[in-house]
C-alpha cells in the first residue's frame, strides 16, 4: 500500500525565492540590463546583495561653499548657473560649470568631455539642482573641483537618494546610480530574509555584532552613520572570518595528518660547525630563524615554516643550516629554486661551503644531458648524495629520494601551493621550509600565509652600503650613461634592464637584443656587453651568467630574468628602462641585484609615468629601500585584489575588508576562528553547520571540510 505523499509546502505555493535567482527575471530588469550587469559579475540576486557601495554620501548634511577646505573631499548641492567649453589647444577641451550654492559659487572642470556642455546647458535652463562630489582645490579667491562625480537631483524627491545616507556604487556603462539603487532596494526587500546567518551566535554575542540581515540592509541603505559603521564591521568580520577558518583548517590538516620526522638538533654544535665553514658571522635574525627551525624539527610534527626576508638578508645561509640539520639526522635535503640560473648559483654556494666537510651537492636541472641526469638520479635514489639542488625538474622529472627529510623552497612566490604539496608528497612527510623575498606587509603575513609559521629576517648583514636610487626622464639619459662610465672605469659592473614587453616573450627578446646592440655599439663601445633573456637556451644563459660573475663582462643587458636572487657583488649599478611599466615589488627585487658587496651602489629608474599613481610609485622607490614599506605602498596604490590574487588561490574574496586598515578586525577574527576550529575541528556542532556549509562553498574549503 502506497503511503500518502507528505508535502512540506502547501499545494500551489508561490515558487520559492533563492539567492541564486537570475537577475533578469526580476521586476524591472530585462535581458538587456541583465547582460550589462553580468559584465560586472552580477548574475544573481545574491551577487547584487554583495555588491557593496564604493562610498556613502551623507545627504542629510551637504557642505556649503563657505565652509570648504582645499584638499578635502566634499559633497555639495547646488544649481548650475552657467557652462562654457574652451579649446586652449587643438585636441584639448575644457568644460567649465559654475555651481551656485546660496550665492557662493564653485567652479567645476572637466577635461576633454565637450559633450557634457549640452547636459549642463539643459540644467541651467531647467534650474534643476545637482549634487557633486570631489576634491576641493583653491582657485584664486574661490574654489574648484576637477572632474567631480555628479548626479541630478530628481524632482520627485527620490526617497533612495535624498535626506539620508546614500550609497554610491561602482558603476558600469549603461547603469546609473539611480537605477542601481532602485534595483538594490527591490532585491533587499525580497531577498534579505534569505541571507543565512553563518556566524555562530556565540561569536556574534561576544563581539557584539549586528545580525546578518541588519548588516546587509545598513551597508546599502544606512539608517545612520553608527549603523553604517557597525554593518561594515560585521561584514568585514565575516570576510576575514571565513578566510581565517580556512587557514585554521588547513594548518590543522597539515600538522594533524603530517606527523613529521623527529630530528635531534644541538644548536651549540650546529653553530660551531657553521662558524667553521661560513666566512662571516651570522646576523641575529639569521640565528633566530635557525633556532626556530631547530625547534620545529624536534617536535615530531612536520615543519611548515616561511622565512620572509628582504633581498640580501641572507636567506641562503638559513637554508644551509636547515639542510645541515637534516643531513646530521641521516636525512636527505632538497633545495628548489624557480630558475636554473638560481639553482646553479645555490649549488655553487653550497658546494663551496659543504664539500670541504665531505658533503656532495647534486644539481638536478632540466638542461643536463641524459646520462648525467640518470647518474644524478641514481645517486639521489641510492642515498649516496644527501643534498640536491634543482628547479621544478626536481619534482616534475620523477626524481626519487632515498630518505627525504627536508624540502627548502626558495622564492616561494614563483611556486604554487600545489607544487609545494607535490614535492612534499615525494618524501616521508618531509619538513618544508619556504623562503620568500617578496616583501609582504608585516601586518598581512597572517592573511596570506596564515597556515604557515613565520620567521622574519629583519636585519641585513653588516657593512651593506645603501643603494642610492635616482629617477630620471628620458631626456637625462646621457647623464645616466656618464655616471655609469665612471663606475665602469673604477672596475665595477652594471646591469641594464630592458623595458617590459608584455605581448610576447619573443618581442621581449627582440627588444632586449636591440638594446644590447645599441649599448655595445653606441654607448659603451670600450666595454664588454652581454645579453640575457628568456628565449635563450639554458646553457647560453648559464654561460653568460658565469661570464658576468667572473667579470668577463662589464655590462649585462637583461630582461627580468635577473630579477630573482642573482648575486654578483661587484655589480654596483642597475639601470632600469621604462621603469614605470614594472610593479613596485618587481622594481625592488631588481634593485636588490646591486648593493650586495662593499661598493656604494646605484639604481637608476628611467621613467616617464603618465599618471599621478605612477609618479607616486617612482617617488616611493627613491625614498625608501625598506621592502616592507614598499609592499605596503604597493598594496595601497594597487588595492588588495590584485595584490593577493585571491581568485587564483581558491581563497575567499575580500570585498569590503581592507587588509591595511582593518587590521584590528583581522586580528580579532584570527583569534576567534582558530579557537573555533580548535574546539570543533570538523564543525559538527549544530550551531556550526551553517558555517560549515559556507566554507564548503569555497574551493579550498570543500577539500578541507569535506575530508575532515
Ligand atoms: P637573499 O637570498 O636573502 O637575498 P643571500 O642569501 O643571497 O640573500 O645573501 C646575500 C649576500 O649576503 C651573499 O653574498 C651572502 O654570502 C651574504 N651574506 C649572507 N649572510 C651574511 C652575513 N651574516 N654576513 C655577511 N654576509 C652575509
Ligand atoms: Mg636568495
Amino acid at each position: 500500500m502506497a503511503l500518502p505523499m507528505i508535502s512540506t509546502r502547501p499545494e500551489n505555493s508561490v515558487p520559492t525565492l533563492s539567492l541564486d535567482d537570475d537577475l533578469q527575471f526580476l521586476k524591472g530588469i530585462g535581458p538587456a540590463l541583465a547582460a550589462t550587469l553580468a559584465k560586472i559579475g552580477l548574475k544573481s540576486a545574491g551577487d547584487l546583495l554583495r555588491y557593496f557601495p564604493r562610498r556613502w554620501e551623507d545627504r542629510t548634511r551637504f557642505r556649503h561653499v563657505a565652509d570648504l577646505v582645499p584638499g578635502e573631499t566634499a559633497s555639495i548641492q547646488g544649481l548650475v548657473i552657467g557652462t562654457t567649453t574652451k579649446y586652449p589647444r587643438p585636441k584639448m577641451a575644457i568644460t567649465e560649470v559654475l555651481l551656485d550654492d546660496d550665492g557662493s559659487a564653485v567652479r567645476l572642470i572637466w577635461f576633454n568631455q565637450p559633450y557634457l556642455e549640452k547636459s549642463f546647458a539643459r540644467l541651467v535652463q531647467l534650474r534643476k539642482p545637482i549634487i557633486v562630489f570631489g576634491t576641493v582645490r583653491r582657485s584664486g579667491f574661490s574654489f574648484e573641483m576637477q572632474s567631480p562625480e555628479w548626479e541630478e537631483v530628481s524632482e520627485d524627491g527620490d526617497p533612495l537618494a535624498m535626506d539620508r545616507i546614500v550609497p554610491v556604487y561602482p558603476l558600469t556603462e549603461g547603469v546609473g546610480q539611480k537605477r542601481l539603487r532602485r534595483m538594490m532596494d527591490t532585491v533587499l526587500q525580497m531577498y534579505l530574509p534569505l541571507l543565512e546567518e553563518t556566524l555562530p551566535a556565540s561569536i556574534i554575542l561576544e563581539h557584539r555584532m549586528l545580525g546578518v540581515e541588519t548588516s546587509y540592509h545598513n551597508i546599502h541603505f544606512p539608517e545612520s552613520q553608527a549603523y553604517l559603521q557597525e554593518a561594515r564591521r560585521r561584514i568585514v568580520f565575516d570576510e576575514f572570518f571565513t578566510l581565517q577558518c580556512l587557514l585554521a583548517l588547513r594548518r590543522r590538516a597539515n600538522s594533524h595528518l603530517a606527523a613529521g620526522i623527529r630530528m635531534k638538533v644541538s644548536l651549540e654544535h650546529l653553530k660551531a660547525e657553521i662558524a667553521e665553514i661560513v666566512p662571516f658571522t651570522l646576523t641575529g635574525a639569521q640565528q633566530r630563524a635557525i633556532s626556530d627551525i631547530a625547534a620545529d624539527l624536534s617536535t615530531g610534527r612536520a615543519m611548515n615554516r616561511l622565512i620572509q626576508g628582504d633581498v640580501g638578508s641572507g636567506k641562503t645561509m638559513v637554508a644551509l643550516a636547515a639542510m645541515l640539520m637534516a643531513v646530521q639526522n641521516g636525512y636527505q635535503a632538497a633545495l628548489m629554486a624557480p630558475t636554473e640560473i638560481l639553482a646553479q648559483q645555490h649549488a655553487i654556494v653550497l658546494r663551496r661551503l659543504l664539500e670541504p666537510i665531505g658533503l656532495t651537492v647534486e644539481l638536478a636541472i632540466g638542461s643536463l644531458k641524459a646520462k648525467e641526469k640518470r647518474d644524478v638520479r641514481e645517486r639521489i635514489l641510492g642515498g649516496q648524495s644527501m643534498l640536491a639542488v634543482g628547479t621544478h625538474a626536481l619534482i616534475q622529472e620523477g626524481v626519487e629520494f632515498a630518505k627525504l627529510g627536508l624540502v627548502v623552497i626558495d622564492e616561494q612566490h614563483r611556486f604554487g601551493v600545489l607544487q609545494r604539496q607535490a614535492l612534499a608528497k615525494k618524501g616521508m612527510r618531509p619538513h618544508v621550509l619556504v623562503m620568500t623575498a617578496t616583501p609582504i606587509p608585516r601586518t598581512l603575513t597572517m592573511t596570506l600565509y596564515g597556515d604557515l609559521d613565520v620567521s622574519v629576517l629583519n636585519e641585513l648583514p653588516p657593512g651593506r652600503k645603501a643603494i642610492t636610487t635616482h629617477w630620471k626622464t628620458q631626456a637625462k639619459r646621457n647623464d645616466v650613461y656618464v655616471s655609469a662610465h665612471r663606475l665602469l672605469a673604477q672596475g665595477r659592473q652594471v646591469y641594464v634592464v630592458c623595458p617590459l614587453v608584455e605581448e610576447s616573450e619573443k618581442l621581449q627578446a627582440k627588444s632586449a637584443t636591440q638594446l644590447a646592440e645599441h649599448i655595445a655599439e653606441n654607448v659603451f663601445p670600450q666595454y664588454r656587453v652581454g645579453l640575457l633573456h628568456g628565449q635563450m637556451k639554458s646553457e647560453e644563459k648559464d654561460e653568460i651568467m658565469r661570464q658576468f660573475k667572473a667579470h668577463e663582462l662589464d655590462i649585462l643587458v637583461s630582461t627580468t630574468v635577473i630579477e630573482v636572487g642573482i648575486d654578483v657583488p661587484n655589480a654596483s649599478a642597475i639601470i632600469i628602462e621604462n621603469a614605470e611599466r614594472f610593479g613596485l615589488a618587481q622594481l625592488h627585487q631588481l634593485r636588490g641585484r646591486v648593493g650586495r658587496g662593499e661598493h656604494a651602489s646605484f639604481c637608476i629608474l628611467i621613467a616617464e609615468p603618465k599618471s599621478e599613481e605612477g609618479q607616486a610609485r617612482m617617488d616611493i622607490m627613491v625614498e625608501t629601500q625598506d621592502g616592507f614599506r614598499i609592499a605596503e605602498e604597493d598594496l595601497r596604490l594597487r588595492g588588495p585584489g590584485e595584490f593577493f590574487g585571491t581568485r587564483q588561490s581558491g581563497m575567499p574574496e575580500l570585498i569590503l575588508a581592507d587588509v591595511l586598515h582593518d587590521i584590528d578586525i583581522l586580528t580579532e577574527t584570527r583569534e576567534a576562528a582558530f579557537r573555533l576550529i580548535e574546539e570543533d575541528p570538523e564543525l559538527r556542532k549544530p550551531e556550526h553547520r551553517a558555517l560549515r556549509r559556507k566554507l564548503q562553498r569555497t574551493e579550498v574549503g570543500f577539500e578541507l571540510v569535506s575530508t575532515a
